[in-house]
């Protein structure tokens, strides 16, 4: 089921919380609304279920204006942080439920109830406890039966919002790989509310990022990590190094070195902001490179296979973050206030007025 989002504005009192957005959601795609608190991911997430009316502007399910149809005419699915499991009740009455309520017309019998709900539960890979209550499952547990709850109806789109948010990290990246593959088993159109920058680029196939009520960027995982539309997007997405720049006819010069700022063809001599990530710090150990930047490494931090290194370069009152993986730090023999000459490899300038935004 396709999901066309068309001119959607919503305001409450004089806040925008939604501010003109148009989307796209593509038949069986997972996708990320991403963006910080109060940007209006929610909000947004509700229009699409019908539990919340648009101001102006319409929603499609596959072509069809959807926007004046009851929630419950819409066949969506619903997961959301606090899994609202039904405590009084076992995990697979709970994943039964949508079904027993249907009317008496469509409601299947017992039998085939029965074979829906374990064939959900041994999907979530929780067949073993149907016979028990919410209380005597983990988190996570209870996040999976919750979704197998919203499967079991058959829903044409399913909404996520925050599911993974109360659980600690370790389970939380467990179950975004879990739903991943759950999702690339089962199809199922997708839009998930996550504030996770981490989350969003591991589990879908497309990040919408909002800032503000509006739509900052709109594509794959890879095209907003590594061409960020403008600084908030690169800023959200990760750390992020700023250096002056100073942009010449499609070269952006850090200091000695110059890098191709393809963008900026015909420009002349103007001064910008250049983005470089901390993987994109090139690290030396001796000034071989004519153009690296001396610095004193202020600190030395080991994140499993990963060296993050805080320098200080002779001219600047900035830290400048970069990462490296481990077997290269040591082959370098560099340590904790010693030297160390850096280069960029790699960045995105945008200029005050971002008219390459
Ligand atoms: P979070 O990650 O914190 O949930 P969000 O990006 O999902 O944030 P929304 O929940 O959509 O953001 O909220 C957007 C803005 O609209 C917020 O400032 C919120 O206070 C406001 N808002 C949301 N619902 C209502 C409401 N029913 N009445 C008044 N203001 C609301």
């Amino acid at each position: 089921m396709s999901i066309e989002i068309d001119h959607i504005n919503k305001h409450f009192g004089n806040f925008v919380a939604v501010d003109n957005v148009s989307l796209n959601f593509r038949d069986g795609e997972l996708t990320a609304l991403l963006g910080p608190s109060g940007s209006g991911k929610t909000t947004l997430l509700r229009i699409i279920a019908g539990l919340e009316q648009p101001d102006t502007g319409r929603i499609l399910f596959h072509g069809e204006d959807t926007t004046d149809k009851h929630v419950s005419e819409r066949g969506v699915g619903f997961v959301f942080q606090h899994y609202a499991l039904f405590k009084h009740m076992t995990v697979f009455q709970n994943v039964a439920y949508g079904l027993t309520v249907r009317p008496r017309s469509t409601r299947p019998n017992k039998a085939e109830i029965k074979e829906k709900v374990m064939r959900l539960l041994e999907l979530v890979q929780l067949d073993w406890t149907a016979h028990r209550y919410p209380s005597q499952l983990s988190g996570g547990q209870r996040q999976r039966i919750a979704l197998a709850r919203a499967l079991a109806v058959e829903p044409k789109v399913l909404l996520l919002d925050e599911p993974f948010g109360a659980l600690d990290a370790k389970v939380r990246a467990e179950l975004r790989r879990w739903l991943r593959r759950l999702h690339d088993e089962i199809h199922v159109t997708s839009v998930f509310v996550t504030h996770d920058q981490e989350e969003a680029l591991e589990v879908s196939d497309r990040v919408v990022v909002m800032n503000k009520g509006h739509v900052e960027q709109d594509g794959s995982p890879e095209e907003v990590y590594d061409h960020p539309a403008n600084p908030f997007v690169y800023e959200f997405l990760g750390n992020v190094n700023l250096f002056h720049a100073r942009v010449h006819d499609g070269v952006a010069r850090i200091g000695d070195v110059s890098l191709p700022a393809p963008e900026y063809q015909g420009y002349k001599d103007e001064q910008g902001q250049a983005y470089v990530r901390p993987h994109e710090i090139e690290v030396f150990a001796d000034s071989q490179h004519t153009d690296a930047l001396h610095a004193r490494i202020e600190l030395v931090s080991v994140v499993g296979p990963t060296v993050r290194l805080e320098l200080r370069t002779d001219n600047s009152e900035d830290l400048v973050h970069a990462e490296l993986p481990k077997h290269r730090y040591r082959a370098l023999g560099l340590s904790q206030g010693g030297d160390a000459w850096i280069r960029p490899i790699h960045s995105r300038v945008f200029l005050p007025d971002e008219r390459a935004a």
